[in-house]
């Protein structure tokens, strides 16, 4: 029997303008997986700490994502998972895919790494699917493939690996606050204007641009929002005052994590990233509204076997 320990971090999906596309890998905040090669075939989740889930391999994302890579090799094994979250699910940083990527990463180093990173995306997607209804990669691939990735199309499935640049740090604050990813989709409209598509591409170029060039000050200039943001701040109580606190205190930028309701920002160095978490933490206890908040260097590495 092989066992190994897997860290699977959490995610910033979205970064304000790549709606979808972009995402980035988070440092010190993450879920812990165990997974073993047994004699029986499939796959079994023998246990969950720290959330609430299902064990049932066909509910958990780890379950679909696992049974997707082992139904394309058909290895004469089977596997067990434990998970142990402390990435709380519906948070808006990739609870679902650190779960989905811990699987078919464990899985995969397990069997001799017959897949690259970059080819896990496709298998980590259908765990996805499970959780959201859709199959997307802006959460999976940074938490894969680490740093910043730009998923540039999915026919066929194109994975851009951005660089971060070295003193980039990133703030997730989490309240605790239930923002299902069905209603988040709900107020979003299926028609945009030319004028608003022009200035979120502007942004999403500018963003790319900035990242590749290390120019913090085009990567703050770009973390805009001109589309989803308007739509969905409505859902996160607080949302503009406390990015507002980010942006005086520092902040390159601020915007929605993912679906939310988690709220980031981007931050250039540590001493700034903690100054601004300071103020964000204090702007946001006037909500009332209880709340965790993490500062983390951008992850260059992503998915990892820990001891
Ligand atoms: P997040 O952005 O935090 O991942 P999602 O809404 O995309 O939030 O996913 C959370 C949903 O996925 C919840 O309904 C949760 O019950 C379901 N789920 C199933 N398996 C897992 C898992 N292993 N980890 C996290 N969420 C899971």
């Amino acid at each position: 029997m092989k066992e190994i320990k897997i860290f699977c971090p959490a995610s910033i999906a979205n970064l304000s303008c790549g709606f979808d596309v972009l995402g980035l890998c988070l440092d010190n905040i993450g879920d812990e997986m165990i997974i073993r090669t047994v004699a029986e075939r499939g796959i079994r989740i023998t246990k969950i700490t720290g959330a609430d889930l299902p064990l049932e391999t066909e509910k958990n994302v780890a379950g679909v994502a696992a049974l997707a890579l082992i139904n394309e090799i058909n290895p004469g094994c089977g596997f067990e998972i434990e998970i142990h979250k402390n990435i709380k699910a519906g948070s808006g940083i990739g609870s679902s895919a650190a779960s989905a990527v811990g699987a078919v990463f464990g899985i995969n180093e397990l069997l001799g790494k017959p897949f690259s990173r970059k080819e896990l995306v496709y298998f980590a997607m259908k765990g996805e699917a499970l959780a959201s209804g859709s199959e997307h990669a802006d959460n999976v691939a940074p938490a894969l493939l680490g740093g910043f990735t730009l998923v540039r199309g999915y026919e066929p499935l194109d994975i851009v690996q951005i660089e971060s640049p070295s003193e980039l740090f990133a703030i997730a604050l989490h309240p605790q606050i239930e923002v299902k990813t069905v209603d988040a989709r709900a107020v979003l409209h299926p028609m945009i204007s030319l004028k608003s598509a022009i200035t979120q591409w502007g942004n999403v170029g500018g963003l790319i641009a900035g990242l590749c060039t290390n120019d913090y000050e085009l990567i703050g200039r770009s973390l805009q929002d001109v589309i989803v943001e308007p739509l969905r701040k409505v859902l996160i109580p607080g949302f503009d005052d406390v990015k507002l606190a980010a942006l005086k205190a520092g902040a390159l930028g601020s915007g929605i994590s993912g679906s939310g309701p988690s709220i980031f920002a981007l931050c250039k160095g540590e001493e700034n990233a903690k100054n601004v978490s300071i103020a964000m933490s204090e702007n946001y206890k006037n909500t009332g509204i209880s709340f965790d908040i993490h500062v983390s260097r951008v992850n260059p590495i992503g998915v990892k076997i820990i001891n």
